[in-house]
Order: structure tokens, then C-alpha cells, then sequence
């Protein structure tokens, strides 16, 4: 049986600037996508010639359109690849997935994030009619890209790859009554958070979801087999990006096993 997700070949169909280093991308195709619903759903998204997915949130399913929100950071694949006029040229984006779960008494919500977070906190606001608190650690701010009347506090990060996000979790005024925190961002600094909440607030697990969304000043590992001709290759020959991905595993499984 396959491991591997369900996948949905798309196209670009729009491409928007929204601030300096937020670009959206408008992807159609996708035959058979459905969302989840769950308002910070996600989906793997693989770029031209790539075989590596990187995550991005829905931020919205309209119309058979999806719109993806990216953040272009100093150097990456993705972030490379949507700084070109990228219209037409053709995605691959697996199935939707979502971790939010409000639980059944909250009465407040609490978001915190980066600009990578901000599409999630964006659909998160627009979701939910609980009283909500937003706090967006970025280098732009993006106007009218929240719900008008959003409670939202913008902060710069200190310098260039530092985030002060961690104080700005340990200053909030934290409402009375049971409610949900949800937030999402450099991985140290979220586990870092995960702490605090767990050992200074005693949250119960159910009451907040902190998820790691990129890694600071990762070196990516070196991969054991370059996807590069096995992609070429197998496009010269007519086949499918599923008959490509089996040649890649089992060229990778070839490898492990010489190792
Ligand atoms: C569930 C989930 C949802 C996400 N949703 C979004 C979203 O909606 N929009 C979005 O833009 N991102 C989102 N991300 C984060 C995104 O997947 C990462 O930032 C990803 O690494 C970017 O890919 P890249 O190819 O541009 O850079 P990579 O090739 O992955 O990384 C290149 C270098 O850049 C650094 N880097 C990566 N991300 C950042 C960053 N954000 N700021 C500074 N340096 C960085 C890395 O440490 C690395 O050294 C999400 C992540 C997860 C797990």
C-alpha cells in the first residue's frame, strides 16, 4: 500500500504582491481537492523541477481557486521560486491537513504567529465569533489582510533572524475562563513556548496548539540521491510525476542500502 498523500496537479493562475516579502499565489486544477474545514489546514506544495514539498495554509478554497500566502524569506526553494512570474507554470500540492481544535467550552481565543503564520491566524479570526486577540510578529505590516475589526497587535522582529516572540507570549494579559491558544513560528522558539504554557500557565494540552512551522538557520541535510536527472529523465520520457516519484524512492531505497 502507498504511504505516500493523496497529490493534485494545479497550475498557477494568479500571482499578487500583498506586502514586501508576501507574495500570493492563486492555484487552479486540483480535480477532486475538498478542504478539511479546519481553519489552519495546510498542504505540501512542490515546486517545478523540485521533489522536496514545503508547507503552506489554505488560506482560502473559493471557486475551485486555492490561494496560497508566501513568505519570501533570504534564501529558499519556494522562496526563489515565487519571487519569478511564476503564471502557468505547473504545482503539485498534496491533500489538506489541519491541527486547530477548539475545545468544546472555550470563550476566547488567543493567536500569536510570524508573517508565516498569518494566513492560519487570518482564517482562524474569520472562522470563529469568540472574542479573539491577535498578536503578528513581522517585518511587514500587511494592511487590510486581517478581519477589519481584528483586536491585533504588530511587532517588528528585533533584527534579522531574532524574534522576540517568546516575551511577547510571557507579557500577555491572559483572559479569565477557559478559552484556546494557537500559534505558530520559528520551531526553538515554540518549544520554548510550549514550556511556558505547559510549566508557568499549567494549560492542560487540549487548551493550546503550538506548532513549529520553519527551522532557523537549518542547513538542510545533504540528500543521498540528486532528484534532478531522475526528473529530467523521466520527463524526457513521457512519464507521470507518480511514476517519477516510484523511480526516486526506489533509487533512494538503492542508496540506503549501499550505505
Ligand atoms: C503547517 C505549516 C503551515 C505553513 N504555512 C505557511 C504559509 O502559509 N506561508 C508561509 O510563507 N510559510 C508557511 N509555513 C512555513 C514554510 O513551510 C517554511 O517557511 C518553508 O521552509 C519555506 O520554504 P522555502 O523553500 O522558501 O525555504 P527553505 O528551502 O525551506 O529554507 C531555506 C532557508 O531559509 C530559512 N527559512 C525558512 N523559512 C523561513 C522563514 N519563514 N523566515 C526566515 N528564514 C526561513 C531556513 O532556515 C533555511 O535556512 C508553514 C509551515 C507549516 C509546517
Amino acid at each position: 500500500m502507498s504511504t505516500r498523500a493523496q497529490q493534485y496537479a494545479a497550475h498557477v493562475v494568479r500571482r499578487e504582491q500583498l506586502s514586501d516579502h508576501f507574495v500570493r499565489i492563486v492555484l487552479a486544477g486540483l480535480d477532486g481537492f475538498a478542504s478539511t474545514g479546519i481553519p489552519d489546514e495546510w498542504v505540501g506544495l512542490v515546486v517545478p523541477g523540485q521533489f522536496q514539498s514545503r508547507y503552506y495554509t489554505v488560506r482560502s478554497w473559493k471557486g475551485a481557486e486555492l490561494t496560497l500566502d508566501v513568505v519570501v524569506h533570504e534564501q529558499g526553494l519556494v522562496t526563489e521560486w515565487a519571487q519569478r512570474d511564476v503564471v502557468g507554470e505547473t504545482v503539485t500540492v498534496t491533500e489538506p491537513k489541519g491541527s486547530f481544535a477548539l475545545p468544546a467550552g472555550a470563550g476566547w481565543l488567543l493567536l500569536v504567529g510570524d508573517l508565516t503564520a498569518l494566513p492560519a491566524m487570518a482564517r482562524i479570526a474569520e472562522s470563529s465569533t469568540l472574542p479573539t486577540r491577535l498578536w503578528v510578529e513581522s517585518p511587514d505590516v500587511v494592511e487590510g489582510y486581517l478581519p477589519a475589526d481584528a483586536d491585533v497587535r504588530w511587532s517588528t522582529p528585533p533584527r534579522d533572524g531574532a524574534s522576540a516572540i517568546a516575551e511577547v507570549v510571557e507579557s500577555i494579559d491572559w483572559p479569565a475562563g477557559e478559552g484556546y491558544f494557537w500559534m505558530a513560528g520559528e520551531s526553538s522558539q515554540m518549544r520554548a513556548i510550549r514550556k511556558h504554557l505547559m510549566r508557568v500557565r499549567r494549560l492542560p494540552s487540549s487548551a493550546y496548539d503550538v506548532m513549529g512551522y520553519w527551522r532557523g538557520g537549518a542547513v538542510r541535510q545533504p540528500r543521498a540521491v540528486d532528484p534532478g536527472p531522475i526528473w529530467r529523465a523521466g520527463k524526457a520520457a513521457g512519464l507521470g510525476d507518480e511514476e517519477i516519484w516510484a523511480k526516486y524512492d526506489d533509487a533512494q531505497s538503492q542508496a540506503q542500502e549501499r550505505r
